[in-house]
């Protein structure tokens, strides 16, 4: 008999369980680890969960019911197939599908299980839930908080105090907690949200901005039946996805609409940048909250230990670079968003089972990694800046693109030389390499798009490529890091030292430059031709 560790989520839900005390999330037979939680009756009658249930919604919606976790703990009822079920009754036919899931693969009988909610969940909401896992034939162990089930995997029972806030940005709703933990106890001190928040909202305005293209392009509307918009909205989804790896994608969707005979398609390319500006407004709300649930615990900015991204929204590079940005010195982290909960369900149930129970290893990349680039400063572009593409501590395998612009008019060519470390002056690091884009078309200075595209796989090479985003030519590199070792920690902190002093150095330069000719190409220290030819990230 086998205890799980269930994550019920409003978009989606995971079931893991513990082998060796490791928690590993179960996959279907197709190897998704993601149930989507949806049911439905199909045309026959047939009971449908997951992305069966899914894939009928836009066609027939009063058959399919979707995040039916929002209204747990309510008197509401919904209609299927002439019978009335109650929010618990459709929960608990998703988490039977999981039980079902875990036995097939585990080949044992699951009857025990740990399930998870929001923080900010009532106390009937709570009973709802543990009433949905009885009614599955579980026994509820634990319905336990969100937020602490993510901290566990961060840290699996440390005997020091630590203060975490977990930033939970799912499908269909945000969470903010402050959560103390201290060895076996974990304590919620605050918690904030917006249960009508999500990766759902930013597919709704990824689809109308495709729209308002489309209709830029062709002079016709994209028909507004619910099949041709559920079109749209899946390429949105899947643009978005896309767009937390590259800096640009290309959306298709063939014979969207016609016009008289003509069949007309979508086909666009989508930049990472314009999708930044569609949700920026709607993330600064998360922002707001971080700042409420501060207030709420009483605490500041400096007593937080680390910060914990979970939910699928988080993979979004804009939403990392915000919190980043809006918490500095704290330390963020992200493993797994959108398992992560659900593993750490399945340590607590193994716990909870006495199982031993270990802390799970999480491979980083030990050291930031990025290319030499001219950046902007109040006193005029800098060459030689190390622009990181992937920082320091990030989950591996991980890939990451940045868009750089040519410096010069009719520049032919970009030299492209990676790095690794951590000193804001890139050849103060560690060269990893370096290669040319050439024969570029003559355009002006920062007409030219160069994406920069990072990929670290797990067995710690990085792979370089770099493209010109009007011909589409691209070079690239490949990188074996255990070939070229890794930073010591006396080298790093050989860098770091000289950090200030190569600063006064830029200084100097600086006004020598102002003074002098524009050209900024012998501002090279060393007396060689400088080749950086690129400039810092689009702001
Ligand atoms: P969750 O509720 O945690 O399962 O998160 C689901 C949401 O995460 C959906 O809106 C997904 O579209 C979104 N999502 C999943 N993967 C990514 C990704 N790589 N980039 C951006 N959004 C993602």
């Amino acid at each position: 008999m086998a205890t799980v560790g269930i994550d019920l989520g409003t978009t989606n839900s995971v079931v893991a369980a513990l082998e060796d005390g490791q928690p590993w999330a179960i996959p279907d037979e197709d190897g998704n680890l993601l149930l989507p939680s949806c049911v439905g009756f199909g045309e026959s009658g047939q009971l449908l969960v997951g992305q069966t249930a899914l894939r009928q919604y836009a066609a027939a919606p009063d058959r399919t019911v979707m995040s039916i976790k929002r209204q747990m703990g309510t008197d509401y009822t919904v209609a299927l197939n002439d019978k009335d079920y109650r929010p618990q009754e459709i929960s608990a036919i998703v988490l039977r599908a999981l039980k079902t899931r875990a036995e097939e693969t585990l080949e044992e009988e699951v009857t025990q299980a740990v399930i998870t909610v929001p923080a900010y969940f009532t106390d009937a909401q709570r009973q709802a839930t543990k009433e949905a896992g009885e009614i599955a034939g579980l026994e509820v162990l634990q319905i336990l908080n969100e937020p602490t089930a993510a901290a566990l995997v961060f840290d699996a029972r440390s005997e020091e105090t630590e203060t975490v806030m977990v930033y939970d940005l799912g499908g269909g709703t945000f969470d903010v907690s402050i959560v103390e933990i201290t060895g076996e106890v974990t304590e919620v001190l605050a918690s904030h949200g917006n249960n009508r928040l999500g990766g759902d909202d930013f597919d709704r305005q990824l689809q109308r901005y495709l729209g308002d293209r489309f209709r830029q392009i062709h002079d016709v509307d994209v028909p507004d039946d619910a099949t041709t918009q559920a079109r749209l909205r899946q390429a949105a989804e899947t643009a978005k996805i896309g767009l937390s790896d590259n800096a640009f994608v290309k959306v298709r969707e063939a014979y969207l609409s016609s016009k008289g005979e003509e069949a007309l398609h979508l086909d666009v390319e989508l930049a990472r940048e314009d999708f930044e500006n569609l949700i920026q407004p709607l993330l600064k709300d998360t922002l707001e909250a971080i700042d409420r649930a501060l207030d709420d615990a009483d605490l500041t900015t400096g007593a937080l230990d680390r910060v914990i991204l979970v939910g699928g929204s988080t993979r979004i590079p804009l939403v990392q670079r915000l919190v980043e940005s809006h918490l500095p010195d704290v330390p963020v982290s992200s493993f797994e968003p959108d398992l992560c909960v659900g593993l750490g369900a399945a340590l607590q149930a193994g716990v909870l089972s006495g199982a031993d129970v270990d802390s799970i290893l999480v491979d980083v990349i030990p050291h930031s990694l990025g290319i030499s680039a001219m950046t902007d400063t109040p006193m005029g572009p800098i060459p030689g800046f190390f622009s990181v593409i992937i920082p320091r501590n990030t989950v591996i395998p991980v890939s990451r693109s940045e868009v750089y612009f040519t410096a010069m008019d009719n520049q032919e060519k970009v030299q492209i030389e990676v790095f690794q470390g951590e000193n804001a002056i890139a050849r103060e690091n560690v060269p990893l390499g370096e290669f040319m884009v050439e024969d570029l078309p003559p355009k002006p200075a920062h007409s030219l798009q160069i994406e920069v595209h990072f990929d670290f796989d797990i067995n710690g090479i990085l792979t370089v490529t770099a493209t010109e985003k009007g011909k589409g030519q691209s070079q690239s590199l490949t990188v074996n890091n255990a070939e070229t070792g890794r930073l010591s920690s006396h080298e790093l902190t050989q860098a770091r030292e000289s950090v200030s002093s190569l600063f006064e150095n830029f200084a100097d330069h600086l006004f020598e430059r102002e003074d002098g000719d524009e050209d900024s190409d012998d501002d090279d220290s060393e007396g060689e031709a400088v080749d950086v030819e690129v400039l810092g990230p689009e702001q």
